[in-house]
């Protein structure tokens, strides 16, 4: 099956129950049950829903792993992943990645005696420094938000299996339709399912798929008795955005390939980020590992003021967190999706205040451009 028609047809896709050619949404608590243990696969809805079960099974596909697991919000996922760790357990991280990521490991997991290092790991030989006698696994984000830096998750998930550590990868940015990272060793991928597979700024949910029998387990035992799962109305939406997912990210690379042509003729921009451009420095890997390069792009527009100046201006970007939707996005990331960093940290990584993020959407390229254009001039 080619990927967008494992986008449609891939997981449960019907329900052989009534022939419903979408998977209808089974708003149910608990099921009756024969005898005491004789139930025909679901007992209660924590443990597995129909419609939950459907989404699982359909990124479990995508993704090329072995089991999947829906949760509430992509941080309930990252969370859940994280429980499979014991306190005196030490992860590394990307340094860039998404505040939210960011706070749960170093206020909330910190507390409960997992340790993090956050390192630049588009260069493997910080993580080598990095890794301790405790260290049980290595967290990617690729590309990363908002600098769009690139890891090279094959040289790490090698790297990372010569230690004996798990590989993590957020693929949110990318989606399964553009990156695999199982396909290229890692152990688990999370999503922030919220973004580009649910793709229409409606649904807040979080996903996980493991490559192996034992993680299956382990993250079904974690997100049974934590209970952060996704509702069956939510999963519904989640498995509806995705059969839609490859057309809006070819029509949105489409687009993006032209504003980022657009934004580097412009004298009011100093730099644009974007892991399509020849030189961007990961470039290369970017080429080996993606399909796409995406619909995120960040550009520097030299100061706060700036981009105030600019937001006051846009008429179609619509100033809001979050990405990945129909409708175009602009956010300035130092004061809003990574407020949570400390004002330092966020000077050492680049994420100036003058900094600022599109996600661009499926409008008409001409009318997204004129109306950077305006707001530029
Ligand atoms: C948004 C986001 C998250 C958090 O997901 P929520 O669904 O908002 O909880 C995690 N990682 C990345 C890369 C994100 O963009």
């Amino acid at each position: 099956m080619k990927r967008k028609t494992q986008l449609i047809h891939g997981g449960i896709s019907n329900d052989p129950a009534t022939g419903a050619v979408t998977f209808p949404i089974y708003q149910v608590s608990t099921f009756k049950q024969e005898g005491v243990g004789g139930h025909k696969g679901f007992e209660y809805s924590r443990t597995g829903n129909p419609t939950r079960h459907a989404l699982e099974e359909l990124i479990k596909e995508l993704e090329g792993g072995k089991a999947g697991f829906a949760f509430g919000s992509g941080m309930a996922a990252m969370t859940a992943v994280m429980m499979l760790f014991n306190s005196g357990d030490h992860v590394i991280l990307t340094d860039d990645v998404y505040g939210g990521s960011f706070r749960v490991m170093t206020k909330v997991l910190n507390r409960l005696g997992i340790d993090s290092t956050f390192v630049d790991t588009s260069k493997a030989e910080n993580i080598l420094t990095a890794i301790k006698s405790n260290t049980k696994a290595i967290h990617l984000e690729t590309p990363t938000n908002p600098l769009l830096k690139i890891t090279d998750i094959e040289t790490v998930a090698k790297l990372a299996k010569e230690h004996n550590l798990l590989t993590i990868v957020d693929n949110t940015f990318s989606t399964p339709y553009w990156q695999n990272p199982i396909e290229l060793g890692a152990d688990i991928v999370v999503h922030s399912a919220t973004k580009y597979l649910g793709g229409h700024s409606d649904v807040v949910a979080g996903l996980a798929v493991v490559n192996s029998e034992k993680l299956a387990d382990d993250l079904h035992f974690v997100q049974n008795s934590t209970g952060g799962i996704l509702g069956p109305q939510d999963s519904y939406l989640l498995i509806r955005g995705i059969r839609t997912l490859g057309v809006r990210l070819e029509e949105m690379e489409a687009n993006t390939k032209a504003i980022v042509e657009f934004l580097q003729g412009h004298s009011n921009v100093k730099k644009v980020y974007y892991p399509g451009i020849e030189t961007h420095p990961n470039h290369q890997i970017a080429k080996k590992q993606t399909r796409g390069f995406g619909g995120m792009v960040s550009f520097d527009v030299g100061s706060a003021e700036n981009a105030d100046k600019l937001l006051s201006k846009v008429k179609y970007f619509t100033l809001a967190e979050s990405l990945g939707a129909v409708e175009s996005l602009i956010s300035v990331p130092a004061r809003m999706t990574h407020a949570s960093i400390p004002a330092e940290r966020r000077a050492e990584l680049g994420i100036t205040d003058g900094l600022v993020r599109i996600s661009v959407g499926l409008e008409d390229v001409e009318d997204l451009i004129e109306d950077l254009e305006n707001a530029l001039n």
